[in-house]
């Protein structure tokens, strides 16, 4: 319980402030030392109080590879879709609000959600801006991941089909979005880069790499359900996880995987270990987030900055 607790603070703490190493060895030296028995109350009343102000809620991006977030009416706030998908809706500033997902192929200008009844369609508007994503070029050993063998092309067109149906799962619930970082390191890729693998163009970067040594425990970034896993030809061994009403983890170049398939997984919960399994130049996680089918930035998941 006490390891937990400090556990929790100085994650929270770390990712609002942004503490340096030394910093937040201090804070956890000073609390063991507050720590006994009669202090306990007064810490745990502390932690409750302060944890809450410490979430982080989703940010508004309003680019290709972005989120909307569109504020609704109480009374009016489900059987929206963008594009013929639900869209997601939670509490933002304690108002329900819809998370739209904004696929990078978005063009810039109007956009909307709707909603459909019998009688009428309501819509409700918003302006996407362009956005010029930088390119990268990056060299990978394993020629073969980035032009398959001719036999190569059966095995990666039947998981091209698996992954586009996790990541167009669709649960109703509610969904927890005061994510964590499923891992500490140092974040290498960013989102939305085009990509030029071995001097040929290939997609844009769908994701977020956070370099870390192979072996490194991937936590759970919020509650879910494990809807795929497996070893797959680019991405190595791959975890899919539904946190509900369309928004999807993808964490993949995994070296373990420690859930099994339609396992209930919890925020923080180990699901397994950094790698460098699949098309990769060395060991690092890479997470994609979607959202009624779009891969948007992890990183608008937290607080700028972060
Ligand atoms: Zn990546």
């Amino acid at each position: 319980m006490r390891d937990q607790l400090v556990t929790r603070g100085h994650q929270q703490a770390g990712e609002q402030y942004d503490l340096d190493p030394t910093q937040k060895v201090r804070i956890l030296a000073r609390v063991h030392l507050v720590w006994n028995p009669g202090l306990r109350l007064l810490l745990l009343t502390l932690l409750l109080i302060y944890l809450p102000t410490a979430n982080s809620q989703p940010r508004q991006s309003l680019v290709p590879g972005g989120i909307a977030i569109i504020k609704l009416e109480a009374g009016d706030a489900s059987g929206y879709q963008f594009r013929d998908k639900p869209v997601l809706v939670t509490r933002i500033d304690g108002k329900p609000s819809a998370l739209v997902g904004l696929p990078l192929s978005l063009a810039a200008g109007e956009h909307f959600i709707e909603k459909r009844d019998v009688s009428q369609t309501s819509r409700k508007f918003f302006q996407v801006s362009a956005k010029q994503y930088s390119t990268q070029h990056i060299e990978i050993k394993d020629k073969r991941k980035v032009n398959p063998y001719a036999s190569d092309m059966e095995r990666i067109l039947k998981e091209k089909k698996r992954k586009q149906i996790a990541r167009n799962r669709y649960t109703d619930g509610e969904v927890d979005v005061d994510f964590l970082l499923p891992v500490t390191g140092i974040q290498t890729g960013s989102f939305g880069r085009r990509r030029v693998f071995n001097g040929q163009a290939r997609n844009p970067h769908s994701g977020m790499d956070i370099a870390a040594d192979s072996g490194t425990p991937v936590l759970a970034p919020s509650a879910g359900t494990v809807i795929e896993l497996g070893d797959f030809f680019f991405s190595g061994n791959l975890i899919y996880i539904d946190h509900g009403q369309g928004l999807i983890s993808l964490f993949a170049h995994l070296s373990e995987i420690d859930v099994e398939l339609g396992e209930r997984v919890s925020k923080g919960q180990v699901i397994g270990k950094v790698g460098a399994t699949g098309r990769v130049t060395g060991p690092h996680l890479h997470w994609s987030l979607g959202l009624n089918g779009n891969w948007i930035d992890p990183a608008l998941f937290f607080a700028a900055g972060d």
